[in-house]
């Protein structure tokens, strides 16, 4: 669904709107603060649960805090008086839902992902989230240098990731393509195997997101919202359940939501998330992404080495020819510098 942007000035409108209406609370209306987590995010308004009664609340934040994301702990107030709180009349949205407490404060992160916002520098998108799964399918074909390109990512953002290659199913025949990528797990990556058809090693990917933060990334087509619902069969009813009786309105734009896990931790599913890619990274990063390069970088005699041109006596030339690194890695490093390159040079 295509998304009305927004000019500055409408942006400006709203946050005054919101001002007025946090303003507005009458403290004497609401509970103590109380810790809980954002579940959903639909723009102007945030489901939050609350971590001692377990409930979901539809709340605002107030106007002084820093752009909140699924994922964030926050101190709220519960409203104790019906309509104590209202919404500001730009959202459309609201108009059926009686928002149900404030956010007061955010506490602090141990991780975020930003994403540019043409207005506002960087925009959160998720937080607390330490496990990257990178889904990749022999249907559609992953395009070049896909996941070097997403384990580049993960590394400058700190997230661990998890390969996990679906459609299984549709590879009986075909034990190359199995093959094809076996040099991850030597590097000592998780790698798994899987079909969300036939539920083939859906138990052991579930094992893994056990106690951490995770979100899923790979190209549309490759089975993310199929390996989701497999994972998560209840989760469309489990976050819909919202605490208060009369409230009867759902909204329909949702931009991003927390699924729990029944064994512990969670998944955090958004579009923004879906289009992970190579969010404002640049050169100096690359190499991040190759960790068997690593042990071999204080042994290259270059200064400023780029350890690409086939520079003779270069520590990671010399570790690929005899046989310490795969050449699929080196050539896709090569590639991913140079398109650094040429994007520079358009
Ligand atoms: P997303 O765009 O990554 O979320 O992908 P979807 O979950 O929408 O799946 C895209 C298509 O792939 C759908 O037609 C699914 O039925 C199909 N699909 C997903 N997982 C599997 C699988 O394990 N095996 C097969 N054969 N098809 C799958
Ligand atoms: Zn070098």
């Amino acid at each position: 669904m295509s998304k009305r942007k927004l000019t500055d000035q409408q942006l400006r409108r709203i946050r005054d709107k919101q001002t007025k209406a946090s303003s507005t609370l009458n403290e004497t209306t609401l509970s103590a603060q109380q810790e809980g987590l954002i579940i959903s995010h639909y723009g102007q308004q945030l489901d939050v649960k609350n971590l001692e009664d377990h409930c979901v609340y539809r709340c605002y934040a107030r106007s002084n805090l820093p752009s909140l994301a699924c994922g964030d702990r926050v101190l709220w107030r519960k409203s104790i008086q019906e309509n104590a709180i209202k919404p500001p009349s730009h959202d459309a949205d609201s108009s059926d839902n009686q928002l149900q407490g404030v956010i007061d404060q955010l506490l602090p992160r141990d991780s975020v992902i930003e994403r540019p916002h043409p207005h506002r520098g960087l925009k959160p998108i998720a937080a607390n989230i330490n496990t990257l799964v990178i889904v990749f399918a022999s249907e559609p074909e992953p395009y070049d240098n896909l996941i070097d390109r997403y384990l580049i990512a993960a590394a400058h953002a700190n997230l661990t990731p998890i390969l996990v290659l679906n459609k299984i199913d549709l590879l009986a025949n075909n034990s190359d393509y199995l093959t094809r990528f076996s040099h991850y797990s030597e590097l000592g990556y998780t790698f798994l195997k899987v079909s969300s058809t036939t539920s083939e090693n859906i138990d052991a990917l579930t094992d893994v997101l056990v106690n951490t933060g995770s979100i899923f990334v790979g190209q549309s087509g490759v089975g993310k919202s199929s390996l989701l619902n497999c994972i998560l069969p209840d989760a469309h009813s489990t976050t819909g359940a919202l605490s208060n009786s009369h409230n009867k309105g759902r909204h329909t734009t949702t931009t991003s939501c927390l699924y729990e896990l029944p064994n512990g931790g969670h998944i955090i599913d958004s579009p923004g998330i879906r289009e992970f890619g190579l969010w404002h990274l640049d050169k100096s990063h690359v190499i991040k992404g190759y960790v068997e390069f690593h042990g071999y970088l204080a042994q290259c005699k270059f200064r400023d080495c780029s350890h690409k041109d086939n520079i003779k006596g270069c520590a990671i030339q010399l570790a690929a020819q005899d046989g310490l690194i795969h050449p699929q890695r080196l050539a896709s490093y090569f590639s991913i510098l140079n398109s650094f390159d040429e994007a520079v040079q358009k």
